[in-house]
C-alpha cells in the first residue's frame, strides 16, 4: 500500500487505527511532537530516522523491516539492511514505534511520549493495527500477580481479529 492510496477522511475511508479521522494532521502532528520531543532530550532524529517514522505515521499498519528497506531504498537513502534496523531501534528504544511481536512488525506509537503498556488489536486480514492503553497492575492479571507477589513491569498485549472495515466486507 502505498501512502498515496492512505485514507484521509470520509465515507469511504478505511478506518485508520479504525476510527476515521484527519490522517494528515493525524501525521504532521506526530511529527510535529517528535521533533519537539528529540530536541528537549538531544535525541538525533537523523533524515532517515525521520524517513521511517513518517513512513510508519502514514500507515496505522504494521510493517515488516524488509518493507521498510524497499521505501528507503525507494527514497534514495541506500539499501544496506543495517540502515533501516538501526532507525528502527533508536525508534523503538525511544518510544516513537513499537514493536509487533505476532508479526514481527513495526508499528508507529499512538501516543508517545507518555509512559505506557500498549495492547494492540491486530486486524488478521489487513495488518491494521489499533493501540489501546492496557494497565497491567489492574485487572485479572494484575490481582493474579499481586497474589504471588509478583511486580509486573511490562506486558505485551497482542489481540488477533478482524477490524471493522475488514468485518464489514466479511
Ligand atoms: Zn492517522
Ligand atoms: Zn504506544
Ligand atoms: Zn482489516
Amino acid at each position: 500500500m502505498t501512502s498515496d492510496a492512505h485514507p484521509v477522511i470520509g465515507k469511504d475511508a478505511a478506518p485508520v487505527g479504525f476510527q476515521e479521522h484527519d490522517h494528515q494532521s493525524c501525521v504532521a502532528t506526530a511529527l510535529t511532537s517528535a521533533e519537539v520531543r528529540c530536541k528537549a532530550e538531544g535525541l538525533r532524529l537523523t533524515p532517515v530516522r525521520r524517513k521511517v517514522l513518517e513512513m510508519l505515521l502514514q500507515e496505522h499498519r504494521a510493517l515488516g523491516a524488509y518493507a521498510i528497506l524497499d521505501r528507503l531504498r525507494d527514497e534514495g537513502f541506500g539499501s544496506q539492511p543495517p540502515v533501516a534496523y538501526r532507525a528502527l531501534e533508536f525508534l523503538v528504544q525511544n518510544g516513537f514505534v513499537h514493536k509487533i511481536e505476532r508479526l514481527n512488525a513495526f508499528v508507529a506509537c499512538s501516543h508517545p511520549g507518555a509512559a505506557h503498556s500498549p495492547a494492540f488489536m491486530i486486524c488478521r486480514k489487513c495488518d491494521a493495527v489499533a493501540e489501546a492503553q492496557s494497565a497491567p497492575s489492574k485487572g485479572v492479571l494484575g490481582a493474579a500477580a499481586r497474589a504471588a507477589g509478583f511486580e509486573i513491569e511490562r506486558t505485551v498485549v497482542e489481540a488477533e481479529g478482524l477490524c471493522p472495515d475488514c468485518t464489514e466486507k466479511a
